[in-house]
């Protein structure tokens, strides 16, 4: 395996870009994390407030077991540590989106400590990205400027919304890394379940540190643009901020560290505020809250509620179903791709009677070109297929048993698109069988032949090449329908007597 080498060109030599990502994800949960409200997405603004959310005094909040278990599983998906005692902290500052003015967060003590991703940035090459922390805490509010000449509204739907905060090393060295590692981190939380992984709806967002250094010195300073909220932003935002840096140093100035916020219509970044430290938000453990403990029975029960994870997936998937790295990898790329490649093997093999292994290459072979390619034409995802994986299984038995050649299978798939048909029932309705009948099969030999009386003496005069013109010709006129072994075999033995 290979690890790519991304380099600016400078005036004064190759820059290396450093990256380390720090993303929020929403936990998936139907309520918030201290309090009973609802989280759904949509609904009227402040339709989803407590008395918690909107900080009235003397509220008291009471963490959600339930977000705290989909993060212990994510921790668990990374193989991270877990941590059984951790503790909950107030971030002081003032906002007017944050009625509290503290977000309870972890700064000393997270839920979830070290752990590893691994990522292929391109086909072959891998590479591990190491796992800082995973801590739980608040989302805050959202202020709307543009719907009133004067006015800011505030919404606060999503205050107190838990967010997992899943903070990288600096590990990532091109802005295809960054890409491939929240892709993978975006399916990992998927498979999981703790994050729908939707960054259009603010469910997952990154804040993007970038520096750049010579290759062999030491980091460079850092700047972190915020609230990132698309995988091809994110590498837009690496791309141009790097080459400001190098920009900025190689014409006598230096980075300082600030957040920045990235412009995705003019693709730049731009600076918001000069960094704040951890000592300005006055951190201290929230008094209101006792301090997390967890059990060995709840640890055992987070982890035997996992699934099998894109790499075990991967693994199991080139190993006995014996699929290439290729199609593993896209099968295995996002857990609905998985879930309907798995539901067709297992139809495919019952149908056909045969194990798993003996049928995964067709299966994968038929949802990769014939299904996805339908399903980009359409502009469906897999999820809202009009085909399911039943009715795959059993087309692919009807080529398997010879019912159905590979052209009239395509035929009869089209059909099942347009109608939800079972494949059985199409053939059936519209006679699309194939056809092995020898009788059949010379009578259309013997009139191509006579048809092209020329051709069949160019043909017996050596020109070879003319083998394929009469296959095709028998085909047409059987509509597609003859048996491709038998029509080859009775059309060599026409000529050739
Ligand atoms: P803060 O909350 O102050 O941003 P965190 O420790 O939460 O600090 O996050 C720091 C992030 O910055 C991590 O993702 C880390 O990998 C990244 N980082 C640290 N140093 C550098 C650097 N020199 N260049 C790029 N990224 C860095
Ligand atoms: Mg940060």
């Amino acid at each position: 395996m290979t690890e790519s080498t991304y380099r600016i060109q400078g005036a004064t030599g190759e820059w290396e870009v450093v990256i380390g990502l720090e993303v929020h994800a929403q936990i998936t949960s139907n309520a918030k994390l201290f309090s009973g409200a609802s989280t759904r997405f949509g609904a009227e603004p402040n339709a989803n407030v407590s008395l918690v959310d909107a900080a009235m005094p003397g509220m008291l909040p009471v963490p959600n077991r339930e977000c705290i278990r989909q993060a212990v599983r994510t921790g668990m998906a990374i193989d991270a540590q877990i941590n059984k005692w951790s503790r909950f902290d107030r971030k002081n500052y003032f906002y007017a989106d944050l009625p509290q003015g503290y977000q309870i967060s972890q700064l000393y003590h997270p839920l979830v400590g070290e752990g590893t991703i691994s990522i292929e940035p391109e086909e072959g090459q891998a590479k591990t990205i190491g796992i800082e922390r995973i801590h739980v805490e608040q989302d805050a509010g959202k202020l709307m400027h543009d719907q009133h000449p004067t006015r800011s509204y505030i919404d606060l739907n999503r205050s107190g919304v838990a967010l997992m905060e899943i903070v990288s090393r600096p590990d990532m060295r091109s802005p295809a890394e960054a890409g491939a590692y929240l892709r993978k981190l975006r399916a990992i939380l998927r498979y999981v379940g703790s994050c729908d992984g939707n960054m259009e709806e603010g469910s997952m967002r990154a804040d993007v540190n970038v520096s750049v250094r010579k290759p062999g010195d030491p980091f460079g300073t850092r700047t972190e643009t915020k609230n990132v909220n698309s995988v091809r932003f994110v590498m837009a935002a690496i791309e141009h901020e790097a080459n400001r840096q190098v920009d900025l140093i190689e014409s006598g100035g230096t980075v300082v560290q600030e957040t920045r916020l990235f412009d995705p219509d003019k693709g730049v970044t731009r600076s918001m505020r000069s960094k704040e430290d951890a000592h300005d938000y006055r951190y201290f453990p929230d008094p209101d809250l006792l301090p997390l403990e967890l059990d060995d029975a709840f640890l055992a029960e987070c982890r035997a509620s996992l699934p099998e994870l894109p790499d075990a997936k991967r693994a199991r998937y080139e190993g006995p179903l014996g699929l290439t790295p290729y199609a593993a990898g896209v099968l295995t790329a996002d857990v609905e791709t998985a879930r309907w490649f798995e539901a067709l093997l297992a139809e495919t093999a019952r149908v056909q009677g045969k194990p798993e292994a003996d049928v995964a290459k067709a299966a994968s072979n038929w949802l990769i070109s014939d299904l996805f390619g339908a399903l980009n034409r359409l502009g469906k995802d897999i999820t809202d297929s009009p085909v399911s994986p039943a009715q795959g299984g059993q087309l692919l038995g009807l080529v398997a048993d010879g019912t159905l050649s590979g052209s009239l299978a395509k035929q009869v798939f089209e059909i099942m698109l347009e109608t939800g048909d079972d494949p059985a029932k199409i053939v059936e309705e519209r006679g699309l069988k194939q056809t092995t009948d020898t009788g059949a099969i010379d009578a259309v030999i013997a009139d191509v032949l006579a048809a092209n009386a020329d051709k069949v003496a160019e043909y017996r005069g050596g020109k070879d090449k003319l083998f394929g013109f009469f296959v095709g010709q028998t085909m047409k006129a059987m509509a597609g329908k003859g048996n491709p072994g038998v029509v080859n075999e009775r059309l060599k033995a026409a000529l050739d007597n």
